[in-house]
């Protein structure tokens, strides 16, 4: 028993795990300051499909303009505030800058809806919707169904109940949802026909191997099947190829995002790159 206290002891004053809180500590105080100076980006990745080339949206990317580190992308940040409330801050930045994006866009003639991730934390907070519906009271220029919402399959996993009520309200808003990274969570096809989702996304990593690894190809084939089973559009994640658009295409997966259609870009490129995009005959050209 003593023995045993000893252990654990030694355990919590483990230097090494000290270190590591406070290195913790200190990024997420870095992350506040980041925040606060408006150090934060969001860049823009175009949404096409695929069978007449027509722009259907776009997904907004954070960065993190870091003044000695440049431009960071999300997956160096991230994790420093995973499940913490500075998740519910930066979601909230998100909104607010994305809607203000659409705003500045309609005066300008682009009419895109932005669909901007949900982190779980975020989604499960305590008066989402009530929030949701603030902001877009804030913007009464911007139609409700300009914002789309992407979550992940294992937000809703995380409190199943709480997730369906609080994504009913924001759709009563006239907001509407994606699920990301489709096929990355357990039990996939039970959520399929449960969850008042508008647009599935295929994780980019079954499209990516799709053409050369047989199980991915299974998988990509079987989700496009069993979302034309539910009536669910659903947009291909991570198309890099030309190849890779034409055997989605074949599938049956009309909508796509990836490289090979653009990278994500600052808003300021985004008007540049919808007048040099191939026009709807340039398009069936390439894909048929
Ligand atoms: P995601 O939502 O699945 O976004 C797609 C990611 O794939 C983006 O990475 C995008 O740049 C990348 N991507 C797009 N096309 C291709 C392609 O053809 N090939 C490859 N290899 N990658 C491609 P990014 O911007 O680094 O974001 C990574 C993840 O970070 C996102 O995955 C999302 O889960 C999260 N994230 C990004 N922005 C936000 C945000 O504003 N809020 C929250 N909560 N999470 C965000
Ligand atoms: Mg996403
Ligand atoms: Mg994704
Ligand atoms: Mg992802």
């Amino acid at each position: 028993r003593a023995k045993q206290r000893g252990r654990d002891t030694f355990h919590i004053f483990d230097p090494d795990h000290d270190r590591l809180l406070q290195v913790r500590h200190e990024q997420r105080q870095r992350f506040i300051v980041a925040l606060k100076n408006d150090e934060l980006r969001l860049h823009y990745q175009p949404q096409v499909d695929m069978r007449s080339g027509e722009v259907v949206g776009v997904e907004a990317l954070v960065r993190w303009q870091h003044p000695e580190h440049g431009l960071l992308p999300p997956a160096e940040f991230l994790p420093v505030i995973d499940a913490t409330s500075l998740e519910v801050d930066l979601g909230e930045w998100v909104l607010e800058t994305a809607m203000r994006q659409l705003s500045l866009w309609s005066q300008n003639g682009i009419k895109l809806p932005i669909n901007v991730n949900i982190s779980p934390t975020h989604l499960l907070v305590s008066g989402f919707s009530q929030r949701l519906a603030a902001l877009l009271a804030r913007h009464p220029d911007v139609p409700p169904r300009m914002l789309k919402l992407e979550v992940l399959e294992s937000a809703a996993m995380h409190d199943i109940q709480s997730a369906l009520e609080t994504m009913a309200a924001c759709q009563r808003l006239g907001v509407n949802f994606a699920i990301d990274d489709f096929g990355t969570g357990f039990s996939s096809l039970t959520h399929l026909r449960q969850l008042p989702v508008n647009l599935i996304k295929i994780d980019k990593s079954f499209v990516r191997d799709m053409l050369s690894d047989q199980d991915d190809m299974a998988i990509v084939e079987s989700v496009i099947y069993m979302a034309n089973r539910f009536k669910h559009p659903m947009l291909a994640e991570g198309v890099e190829t030309l190849a890779h658009a034409k055997a989605l295409l074949a599938l049956g997966c009309e909508l796509a995002q990836g490289y090979g259609i653009a990278k994500p870009m600052p808003a300021e490129a985004l008007p540049m790159w919808l007048s040099d995009w191939p026009t709807r005959e340039d398009w069936s050209a390439l894909t048929h």
